[in-house]
């Protein structure tokens, strides 16, 4: 018997091969078409040849966990502790996975604002635990008035996701005021930060929950170096959580992994004295801008995009087929491949709306907004 019957083949996985089989321009799968950056790459072939090659310690290689506290200090102005708070995993995903079946308990519930992320669900089914869906408002700003009706004393867990894939929608500072009146009702819940895409914000600048004190004591934070150096295939992360939250991760971490790859730990490790991470969110907006004024011929509308290097349009105006199918036929007969919507819903809600990934050069997005007005 499965222990997941529900769970399929990600959208990701079908999209990209889907883009693949029928020679598509992929702005579905959430990656970065364009070259790494020759300084990172410099870097890799130098320690090619040298002794690097061997496991790091459990919870990462210890001159890279300095690098991430002078990081975390420079970004949010937060001191973190090297060997207590920080644990390098293999990409965010590994991340959300330890910190999960670390730290909830079957039936326990966990809290899941839809639309969501894909890798959230699975690792709550396999402890037994319960996903609790709670809908986002209709422009992907959390819902106060339905979080708290979901919470009671078995929510162990609430998972946030900020800047928000698929949606860009970033959070505000009024949201963490009303996380941290939750926290005060419920003293035991804990948080789930998702903040892959921290450094890719534009017009507001990212409000993270390194920012609220109140919360470090009951958060864990997640981030990927794969989205923020434009590595996605290195599959490197890292959690920031306290002393007594992150015992228990490592404690997964050393049994799912033990340690992360070594060469890319020493790599980032190097390339952290020479990266400005806070050029990222004006190198993605030049992208956004740029895409979204490409599609302002097409019949598509295009929703608000405050962060990540996703952008979301309804259809609604072209056709009221089932997005999945609209975006088979995008792949098919317009020769894109996007990601749709209502994969991001536990419901399966239709609201006739595609995610498109900008993370592509100029050249791709230019051809694939010529096919894209012939819709
Ligand atoms: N969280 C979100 C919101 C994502 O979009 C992704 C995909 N990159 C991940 C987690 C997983 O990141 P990684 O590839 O570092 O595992
Ligand atoms: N995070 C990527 C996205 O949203 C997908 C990563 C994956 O394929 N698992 O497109």
């Amino acid at each position: 018997m499965s222990k997941l019957p529900h769970i399929g083949t990600s959208i990701f996985t079908i999209m990209s091969q889907m883009a693949n089989e029928y020679n598509a321009i992929n702005l579905s799968q959430g990656f970065p078409n364009f070259p790494v950056d020759k300084r990172l790459t410099d870097i890799v072939a130098k320690l090619a040849t040298q002794n690097v090659h061997q496991y790091t310690p459990m919870s990462g290689y210890p001159p890279l966990l300095d690098k991430i506290v002078n990081l975390t200090q420079q970004s949010y102005q937060r001191t973190v502790s090297p060997k207590e708070e920080i644990l390098i995993t293999a990409g965010a995903t590994e991340g959300i996975f330890a910190t999960i079946q670390a730290l909830v308990n079957a039936n326990e519930e966990v809290i899941i604002l839809d639309p969501s992320y894909d890798c959230y669900e699975a690792p709550i089914l396999l402890i037994n635990a319960k996903p609790i869906r709670v809908s986002l408002n209709d422009d992907f700003t959390p819902n106060w008035e339905s979080i708290k009706k979901a919470t009671n004393e078995k929510t162990k867990l609430i998972i946030i996701n900020n800047p928000h894939n698929p949606t860009g929608k970033t959070w505000t500072e009024d949201d963490f005021i009303q996380l941290e009146k939750l926290t005060v009702a419920f003293p035991n819940l804990v948080i789930l930060s998702d903040e892959v895409y921290e450094y890719i914000t534009f017009e507001q600048p990212h409000v993270s929950i390194h920012h609220r004190p109140k919360l470090w004591n009951k958060s864990i934070s997640i981030s990927s170096f794969g989205k923020s150096f434009h590595i996605t295939g290195w599959k490197i992360g890292y959690v920031i959580a306290p002393e007594h939250l992150m015992k228990e991760i490592k404690k997964v971490h050393q049994f799912l992994v033990f340690s992360v790859n070594s060469i890319s730990q020493v790599a980032i490790s190097e390339y952290l004295d020479s990266v400005e991470v806070n050029s990222l969110g004006n190198f993605y907006q030049q992208k956004r801008d740029f895409f979204r004024t490409l599609l302002k011929d097409t019949k598509l509308e295009l929703l608000p995009c405050e962060g990540t290097y996703f952008q979301v349009a309804s259809y609604a105006n072209i056709s009221q087929e089932k997005d999945l199918d609209f975006t088979k036929r995008l792949v098919t007969e317009f020769g894109v491949a996007t990601i749709p919507i209502s994969t991001f819903y536990a419901n399966g809600k239709d609201a006739k709306c595609i995610r498109f990934c900008f993370a592509k050069d100029d050249t791709t997005l230019s051809q694939a907004a010529e096919r894209l007005m012939k819709l």
